[in-house]
Order: structure tokens, then C-alpha cells, then sequence
């Protein structure tokens, strides 16, 4: 075997694929397994998840597939990722949302193009407060969309209000939120349920049945209402169960370093 050869091995070559073009790739095989399961093409965003991940690979892909759509988990790193990549891009907060946080969120990032980890009312009015300020001085700026997220498996490690308290805060932010626009519902979910095949993730399930809850109580109709739901292990299912939003992130930019955040 030759052994001190190693530059004709095909693992080496694959291992010399500059990082841009292997992004890029991946995202796209994210993007073709989406299309064979989805009901109709283009129906299902694609938000990459980059958290933990640095500014260059977030640009690299940008640059190379024109995708816009990127998710953040920490609102310091959404704050320095935005500040320095491209205003075309659209950042959406996915992460365990802390009050204190959602002013500034809101108001010093204008291509915020959704936050989907409202689970209070107190975070959706800060989060008003925040994008009402940023109108105020810049009036072309669009609403910020937001999600309610839900809590569909009971685990306590996720955040998300309860299922029964959904349309309540749906209906406040339609209400009372002048400056947001409800975009729909997220959840997280449990990796396990998409584990077991055979039947489909209870959460997704649940997530359909308070959307459709949340809709007769705000009085408009259910496709009104994305559903965000579907992550790397999972996506598939979420596509074919009929999600508008999926959030993927290790199949794209690898396995992240260790982390902060305990419960994802
Ligand atoms: C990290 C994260 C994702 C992406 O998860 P992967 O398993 O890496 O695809 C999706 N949604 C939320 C809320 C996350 O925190």
C-alpha cells in the first residue's frame, strides 16, 4: 500500500476542498433534499444556522449561492455578525430569547428579518419598543416579523410557551404590537420523536393543531400562519409534514465547538 502518498488519495482531496466550496455544497444538498420532498417547489425557506460559526463562513456562502437567510442563537453574535457582513443578508434570532436583549435586538438591527423565539408578551412588547424606535428615525425600515415559539414536548430545557398559551400572545402581538408582524409558529421539538420513523413527530403534529388554534382565536385563516419547524436531524419530516421555515445549521458548517447553551 502506498502509504507515503497520501496526495492521491480521494479523502485527501476531499479534505483539501477549500472550506467556501464545500459550504456551498452542502447548502445546496440542503436545498435539493428539500425540493424532492416538498409539496411545491420554493415553498420552504431554508434559514442556515451559523451560530458558533465565524463571519467568513456566513460570507462565503452568500457569495457563492446567493443565499440570504441565516440564523443566530446569541444576540452578541448576531450584533457583531451583522455589523459586519452584508445588509442584504436576512438575520433571524432563533435562540433563547432574554428580555433585557430585545430592545436592543429590535432597534440596532434593521435587516432583523425575523425573530423566532417569542415565547411572552413582555419580550413582544420590548421587542415594539425596540423596532417602534428604529421606524421612528428610519421609516423605510420593514416591521419585524416574529414567531411565537412553543413548547410542543414538555421538556423543560426548551423554552417556548405552553400550547394553551399561544393564541393569547398571538393575539397581543396583533393587537398591540404595531411595529411587529406575526409571521407564525416555531417550535424545537424532540430529536427523539424524529427518531422513531415509523410515525410522524408528535411535535410537528402539535405545532399544526395550535397553529390552527391560534388562527380561529385571531380570526384569519391557517395558511396565513408559517409554521418553523425541522432542524438538521429532522428537516425532512418537518418539509413533508408541510413546514413553511426550517433551521439547519451541522449539516451545512459541521459539528459545533462546545457550547453554552445546554439544551440544543
Ligand atoms: C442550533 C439550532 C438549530 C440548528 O440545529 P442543527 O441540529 O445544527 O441543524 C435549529 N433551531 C434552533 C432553535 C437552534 O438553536
Amino acid at each position: 500500500m502506498s502509504t507515503d502518498q497520501p496526495h492521491s488519495s480521494t479523502e485527501q482531496d476531499t479534505g483539501l476542498l477549500p472550506r467556501a466550496q464545500l459550504l456551498a455544497e452542502n447548502l445546496q444538498a440542503v436545498l435539493q433534499r428539500i425540493s424532492s420532498v416538498a409539496h411545491s417547489p420554493n415553498s420552504v425557506r431554508l434559514v442556515a444556522v451559523s451560530k458558533l460559526k465565524p463571519a467568513t463562513d456566513v460570507l462565503a456562502i452568500h457569495e457563492r449561492t446567493g443565499h440570504t437567510h441565516f440564523g443566530e442563537n446569541y444576540s452578541h453574535e448576531l450584533l457583531e455578525k451583522a455589523a459586519s457582513l452584508p445588509t442584504a443578508l436576512n438575520w433571524h434570532f432563533i435562540g433563547a430569547l432574554q428580555t433585557n436583549k430585545c430592545k436592543h435586538l429590535a432597534e440596532r438591527i434593521p435587516n432583523l428579518w425575523a425573530v423566532e423565539s417569542v415565547d411572552t408578551v413582555k419580550k413582544a412588547d420590548a421587542l415594539e419598543k425596540g423596532r417602534a424606535a428604529l421606524l421612528s428615525t428610519s421609516p423605510s425600515t420593514p416591521k419585524l416579523r416574529v414567531y411565537v415559539q412553543v413548547n410542543t414536548s414538555g421538556e423543560e430545557s426548551k423554552s417556548g410557551c405552553q400550547p394553551t398559551a399561544a393564541p393569547v400572545l398571538a393575539k397581543h402581538i396583533l393587537e398591540e404590537c404595531k411595529h411587529l408582524t406575526l409571521q407564525g409558529l416555531m417550535t424545537i421539538g424532540a430529536i427523539a420523536r424524529s427518531r422513531e420513523s415509523d410515525i410522524p413527530n408528535e411535535d410537528f403534529l402539535t405545532l399544526k393543531r395550535v397553529r390552527d388554534e391560534v388562527a380561529q382565536r385571531v380570526g384569519i385563516d391557517s395558511d396565513q400562519l408559517e409554521l418553523s419547524m425541522g432542524m438538521s436531524e429532522d428537516f425532512e419530516q418537518a418539509v413533508s409534514l408541510g413546514t413553511s421555515n426550517v433551521r439547519v445549521g451541522t449539516i451545512i458548517f459541521g459539528q459545533r465547538p462546545l457550547k453554552k447553551d445546554a439544551a440544543i
